[in-house]
């Protein structure tokens, strides 16, 4: 532990509030992709920074699904030592500038601070934000790859897993190959989460970084057509395969009038608009058509992007409904604020029953009944039951499904012997082994859709099973923590 260079005795610390990031004018923000939060400037880095205990058992390591070490890199940066505190976080996270924006932190480091028992946490995010940004503006790239490569692995998908796994297997010296089908690198932060909360400008940087760690990155290249995994393993050499294709293909409700024109799948219209800028149509070639009202149906991450989408692009009421309430919605609460502060209607305790059409094949309403929360399913969260009588109609014209994502089944239907379990997920044991020798796999496809740091969790442990695989050696790859969370 570095010696103490807070100015301030302990119980003086928890006195300073927690502090606030700048954020956008919400009317302002409600009609540009500009992004809404603009983070911390050095003198509130600072101050925040100024709050944290530096406690001898940091809990808040132990809230991070990678393991960064939290108080190490906040008394750098209390020391004004920028490029010391990013590259303490660097050790274990490939990623900083991308989690300081998107990690759920409420339920992860900053629900384990210790200072959190009794006032308002440290900001680690954003603290982490600050440090990455800073770093990008302001750091040197980091050393070139040593010129001798111990082995070749391919890496099947550039999102958070596979660039993760990518950026630890470079550093222990291997020949990484990173395949992506799509023309740019970056998985769900490319083509997902818009730019309104992640620029593509951070997503490029950090994305560069990787690069020049001397990993390759082949894009348009889909692994099950463009080459089989066999014959990556095979005529390609390569000699372990690490999959994480993600959960790209959105799951549908079922209900009647999902045919109908103004229809879409979340990541349909999100992809449309990040990957090939349709918010720019005609000067960009892909068009979306929305209505003046707009349902979006969901309550999670991705339902909050596709009604923020929707609203930016010029819908004049813009609705989620989601048929639990407030307490069990899975998005994160800023981005739950964020969306009310910028008009979003939400409608709790509210299920879709049916898409209504206006005899001309258009969405001219979607009909709704209200529930009532009973005992909690096997989520936990509590179950919602139909209120009899209860339904409505909304008038509305387009309607956005955001319930959920599984992964593509290209690679489980092409690669024989491949364990697959329930939905297409592909299975695997605590080492993200899967049942075929040199194949490893994690992220949304050994997960069925969960979380950017889940994803990068899974990379590091895959990179250092691929490397315990490969040269025999036991132990984690560098900056992995022991008892590795
Ligand atoms: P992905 O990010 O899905 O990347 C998989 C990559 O593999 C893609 O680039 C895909 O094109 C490529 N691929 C697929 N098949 C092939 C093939 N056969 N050959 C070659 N390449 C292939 N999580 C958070 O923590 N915070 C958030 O705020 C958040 N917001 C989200 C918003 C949206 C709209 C969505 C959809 C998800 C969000 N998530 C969020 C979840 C998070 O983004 C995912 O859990 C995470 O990206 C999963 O990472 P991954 O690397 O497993 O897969
Ligand atoms: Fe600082 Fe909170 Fe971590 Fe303690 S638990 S070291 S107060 S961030």
């Amino acid at each position: 532990m570095t010696t103490s260079v807070n100015p301030l005795k302990p119980p003086a610390r928890v006195k300073i509030p927690r502090q606030v990031p700048r954020e956008e004018d919400a009317r302002a923000r409600a009609s540009t992709f500009a992004e809404v939060s603009r983070g911390f400037d050095a003198e509130r880095a600072l101050v925040e920074a100024t709050r944290c205990l530096e406690c001898r058992d940091p809990a808040c390591t132990r809230g991070c699904p990678v393991g960064v070490d939290i108080r190490g890199f906040i008394q750098k940066l209390l020391a004004k030592d920028y490029a010391g505190a990013a590259a303490r976080i660097r050790e274990a996270n490939a990623l900083p500038a991308i989690c300081g924006r998107v990690c759920p932190q409420e339920s992860q480091c900053e629900a384990t601070c210790t200072v959190g028992r009794r006032f308002a946490p440290i900001a680690v995010g954003l603290l982490e934000r600050f440090v990455a940004d800073w770093e990008i503006e302001h750091g040197a790239p980091p050393p070139p790859p040593a010129a001798a490569r111990v082995g070749r692995v391919a890496v099947v998908g550039s999102g958070p897993a596979g660039l993760t796994c990518a950026a630890d297997l470079a550093r222990l010296g291997y020949g990484v190959t990173v395949f992506e089908a799509l023309h740019a690198a970056g998985g769900v932060l490319r083509y997902g989460i818009p730019e309104f909360r992640l620029p593509k400008k951070i997503l490029d940087l950090e994305v560069d970084r990787i690069r020049s760690l001397g990993v390759e990155i082949r894009t348009d290249f889909l692994v099950g057509r463009t080459a089989t995994l066999d014959e990556l393993l095979g005529e390609w050499g390569f000699q372990a395969v690490f999959l994480a294709t993600g959960a790209g293909t959105p799951t549908f409700l079922g209900i009647p009038g999902e045919g109908l024109c103004g229809v879409y799948s979340a990541s349909e219209l999100l992809t449309r608009v990040n990957l090939m800028g349709a918010w720019s149509f005609p000067e960009r070639d892909t068009p979306v058509k929305l209505g003046r009202e707009v349902a979006v149906i969901g309550g999670g991450n991705t339902a909050l992007d596709a009604v923020r989408t929707a609203r930016r692009l010029g819908a004049e009421r813009a609705y989620l409904v989601y048929r639990r309430s407030r307490a069990e919605m899975p998005a994160r609460r800023e981005e739950v604020r964020h969306a009310e502060d910028e008009g979003i209607e939400i409608l709790f305790l509210t299920n879709p029953v049916r898409i209504l059409d206006d005899d001309a094949g258009w969405v001219r309403g979607l009909e709704c009944q209200q529930m009532d929360l009973g005992e909690p399913d096997e989520s936990g969260r509590r179950r919602p039951r139909p209120r009899p009588g209860s339904e409505f109609l909304l008038p509305v014209q387009t309607v956005i499904e955001a319930i959920g994502q599984k992964p593509n089944p290209i690679i489980q239907s092409t690669t024989p012997g491949l364990a697959v379990g329930r939905a297409g997920v592909v299975t695997v044991d605590d080492a993200q082994r899967t049942n075929r020798p040199a194949v490893f796999a994690g992220g949304d496809l050994a997960r069925g859709g969960a979380t950017v740091i889940l994803a990068m969790r899974d990379g590091r442990r895959a990179a250092a099973a691929i490397h315990e695989h490969l040269a025999g050696e036991k132990g984690a790859a560098p900056g992995a923590r022991e008892g590795r969370p």
